[in-house]
């Protein structure tokens, strides 16, 4: 599985890209990063590859995943996942809950919960499948969060700063335990961050905007 772009930027519709076009592939399991000043246009870019670009912008270029253009198809068609920095889980939902929506609705009864459960297991949150968000710690939330998203099976994943709420400590935890997901999926991975350390840990190429 691999997410590439060719000459892509993002622009209002009319005006002027917000950044020089770039070019990047991001092999299975590899993590790039974008770097860039404060509203150079990282987070725009992230929205027109998950589909979920702004009314008044577009985006030129193209991005393929696994050799399928992804551009002219609506969000959920695209298979590509997305991390913010905050890592929202629904209120009004349980952890449990939260996880399970990220499943396809094919998985049904007790598949569903077996899945939830092996998702819970593997980060570290087995038996918290009743609980309500508002219990977790930060790091426990980001664990969640990235479980919800592995659940839906995307073939490619976008992170939004994740890490930039999370104290250093906890960052470098939660940073290790995203990247390990990806490889071990074979998931490529887009991360925009402001901190090198983020993308000496992510180890792939590093594109400035
Ligand atoms: P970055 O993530 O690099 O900080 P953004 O992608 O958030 O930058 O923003 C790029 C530019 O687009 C900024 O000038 C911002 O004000 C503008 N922008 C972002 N989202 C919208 C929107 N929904 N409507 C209008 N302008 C927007
Ligand atoms: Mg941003």
């Amino acid at each position: 599985m691999s997410l590439d772009l060719q000459d892509v930027a993002v622009g209002p519709k009319g005006g002027a890209p917000l950044f020089d076009a770039i070019s990047l592939s991001v092999a299975p399991g590899e993590v790039a990063t974008l770097m860039g000043p404060s509203g150079i246009g990282k987070s725009t870019l992230l929205d027109a590859i998950g589909g979920h670009l702004a009314h008044g912008f577009i985006v030129t270029g193209s991005v393929r995943l696994n050799g399928r253009c992804v551009l002219g198809l609506p969000a959920e068609a695209r298979r590509i996942g997305v991390l913010f920095q905050d890592a929202m889980l629904f209120p009004h939902l349980s952890v449990g809950d939260n996880l399970a929506f990220g499943l396809a609705r094919s998985v049904r009864g007790v598949a569903r919960r077996l899945a939830v459960d092996a998702a819970l297991e593997q980060a570290g949150l087995a038996g918290f499948a009743g609980r309500d968000p508002a219990t977790l710690s930060g790091g426990q939330r980001a664990r969640a969060a990235l479980m919800r998203a592995l659940l839906a099976q995307p073939e490619a994943l976008l992170l939004d700063e994740p890490f930039s709420r999370l104290d250093a400590e906890l960052r470098a935890e939660i940073r290790g335990f995203v990247f390990e997901h990806l490889r071990k999926c074979g998931i490529p991975g887009l991360l925009v961050t402001h901190d090198a350390s983020d993308a000496d840990a992510a180890g792939g190429m590093v594109v400035n905007l």
